[in-house]
C-alpha cells in the first residue's frame, strides 16, 4: 500500500495528475464486434473499418484514446475513466486502478509514452482480445454477448420475460452487434490482428491474453499457435487463455501439444462450486471432466488458475471447492489452480448478497474452517476479502435495484432457466431450496 502510494505521488502524478499507462499500452479488443477499450472500466467503442484495414494498429490507437491521451498529458481527465477519478476524490491517499494498471510497466516506458505526441501510434505491451463468442457452455451468469449457445438459448425458446432488474438487458436479445461476421466468413478486424502481430505485437508484447467465447473452439487461437511453431524462438510474448476445459477431448490434447511451441502458457478457467451445483450454474458443464482436464493441464507444464465467480448459487459448494483444489496441492504443489474470487455484480440478482444473512453466514463459517496449509498468502488475503464481504456488504452495487425485486428475478429467471435447460433448482441446491420457496 505504502509503495503504491509512493509509486501515485513520486512517478505517475510527476508526469500528470491524471496519467495512466493503460491509455498507451494496453487494451481489451473484441474482434467479434469489433470494440476495444483501454482497461476494462472505460467503455468500449467502435473501431472505424475502412480505416483498421489500411492501418491495424488503430484496433488500439482510435482517435477516441488519442483524444484521452492528449486529456491525461495535459492532467484532464478522460471522462471514461470515471472509475478512478471517483476513488481518488475521495482523497489524495486513496489508490485507483491507475496507479496498479500503470505500475506494471517500466518508468522508461511511463516517461516514453508521456513524452510521445499524442496522435502518434503505440504498440502495445499486454493486450486481450477475443477472436469470437463461439462457446459450448451459457453460464447463468454470462449472456448472449459472450456465448453462441446462449445465442441458441434465446433464438430456441425466445426472450426470458418479466425480469425488472436486468437492466443491461442480458436476456432480451440476442446482442448481434456482439458477432458482426458469421462463421467462415473473413473478419477484417481478425486480419488487422494479425498483420499487427507479424509486423510488431509479436516482439512488443509482454502478454496475450485471449479469452471469448470459448478460445479453443476458435480457429483463430489454433491459427496464433501456429505462428507460434513456424517461428521457433521469435517472440518471448506470455500467453494466456480463459478457458471453460469442457472442450472436446482432441481439443485438450491440441492444446497439450501446443504448449511445446510456446514461450510459456498459462490457463485461467471458471469454477466456485462443485459436482451438480457446478454444473447447473455453468450450464454445458461436465464437472468430472474438468476436473481431470485441469490436472492434465497441470501434467503438461500449463500454468493453472481457478477464477471464481463469486454468485449466489455458488455458496454452499464453494468451500468444498477451494478445499478439494488445495487437498490436490499435496501432489501436486502450491501452484496447482490458483484460486482468485470475482464477485459478480451483474446480473444483480444472482449476486451472493441476494441471500438471506443465515446462508452466507453458514458459507463464512465453513470458510473460516478450511485447512489452509496448502494455499500460498496473497490467496489467503483474497479470502479474508471475501469472508468480510459476505459479513458486510448489504447490496451488490449503487446501482442495483431494492432486495424485493432483485428476488422476483432470481425467482422468475430460475423458473425459466430451469424449464429451457432441463435443470432442477432444489436438486442442485438443497441448501437454498427452503428459502427458495418463500420467494
Ligand atoms: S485511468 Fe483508470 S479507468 Fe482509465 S484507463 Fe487507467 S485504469 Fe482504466
Amino acid at each position: 500500500m505504502q509503495t503504491d502510494l509512493i509509486f501515485k505521488h513520486q512517478i505517475l502524478e510527476k508526469l500528470s495528475p491524471s496519467f495512466c499507462g493503460a491509455k498507451w499500452y494496453n487494451a481489451t479488443i473484441w474482434l467479434g464486434s469489433g470494440m476495444t477499450t483501454s482497461c476494462h472500466h472505460p467503455p468500449a467503442h467502435l473501431v472505424d473499418i475502412e480505416q483498421v484495414k489500411q492501418n491495424p494498429k488503430l484496433l488500439h490507437n482510435t482517435p477516441e484514446k488519442k483524444e484521452q491521451r492528449r486529456q491525461m498529458q495535459c492532467g484532464e481527465r478522460p471522462g471514461g475513466c470515471e472509475y478512478c477519478w471517483k476513488l481518488e476524490d475521495m482523497g489524495p491517499n486513496y489508490i485507483s486502478d491507475r496507479v496498479y494498471k500503470s505500475k506494471i510497466y517500466t518508468q522508461e516506458e511511463l516517461k516514453d509514452a508521456f513524452n510521445t505526441p499524442a496522435d502518434q501510434d503505440i504498440d502495445l505491451i499486454t493486450l486481450e482480445i477475443a477472436f469470437d463468442r463461439t462457446c459450448n457452455f451459457a453460464c447463468s451468469y454470462c449472456n448472449p454477448a459472450f456465448s453462441s449457445t446462449w445465442v441458441k438459448d434465446l433464438k430456441n425458446n425466445g426472450t426470458y420475460t418479466d425480469l425488472v432488474s436486468d437492466g443491461r438487458n442480458h436476456f432480451t436479445h440476442t446482442h448481434d452487434s456482439a458477432q458482426l461476421y458469421k462463421f467462415g466468413e473473413t473478419n477484417p478486424y481478425v486480419e488487422a490482428f494479425f498483420k499487427w502481430w507479424d509486423s510488431d505485437l509479436h516482439r512488443t508484447l509482454r502478454e496475450l491474453r485471449i479469452t471469448g467465447g470459448e478460445p479453443i473452439m476458435s480457429a483463430e487461437l489454433w491459427r496464433l499457435f501456429d505462428w507460434f511453431k513456424d517461428n521457433v524462438d521469435k517472440s518471448q510474448t506470455k500467453l494466456a487463455i480463459n478457458s471453460n476445459l469442457g472442450g472436446k477431448a482432441e481439443l485438450i490434447d491440441r492444446l497439450v501439444d501446443c504448449r511445446k511451441h510456446l514461450p510459456s502458457l498459462d490457463v485461467y478457467t471458471s469454477m466456485e462450486a462443485t459436482g451438480y451445483s457446478a454444473e447447473y450454474i455453468r450450464d454445458g458443464l461436465d464437472f468430472e471432466l474438468w476436473w481431470n482436464n485441469i490436472q492434465k493441464l497441470h501434467h503438461a507444464d500449463i500454468s493453472t488458475h481457478c477464477m471464481m465467480t463469486i454468485n449466489a448459487l455458488c455458496l454452499p459448494t464453494l468451500p468444498n471447492m477451494i478445499q478439494k483444489i488445495l487437498d490436490k496441492r499435496n501432489e501436486f504443489g502450491k501452484d496447482f489452480a490458483t484460486m482468485s474470487y470475482n464477485i459478480l455484480r451483474f446480473p444483480s440478482f444472482q449476486s451472493c448478497l441476494v441471500l438471506p444473512q443465515h446462508i452466507k453466514d453458514a458459507c463464512v463459517a465453513r470458510l473460516q474452517q478450511l485447512d489452509l496449509t496448502n494455499m500460498q498468502d496473497w490467496e489467503h488475503g483474497q479470502l479474508e476479502r471475501l469472508i468480510e464481504y459476505l459479513q458486510v456488504v448489504e447490496t451488490p452495487h449503487s446501482e442495483s435495484f431494492e432486495m424485493p425485486k432483485l428476488h422476483n428475478d432470481f425467482k422468475r429467471f430460475y423458473t425459466q432457466y430451469d424449464v429451457r435447460r432441463n435443470h432442477t433448482f432444489a436438486k442442485a441446491f438443497p441448501e437454498l431450496e427452503e428459502w427458495y420457496q418463500t420467494l
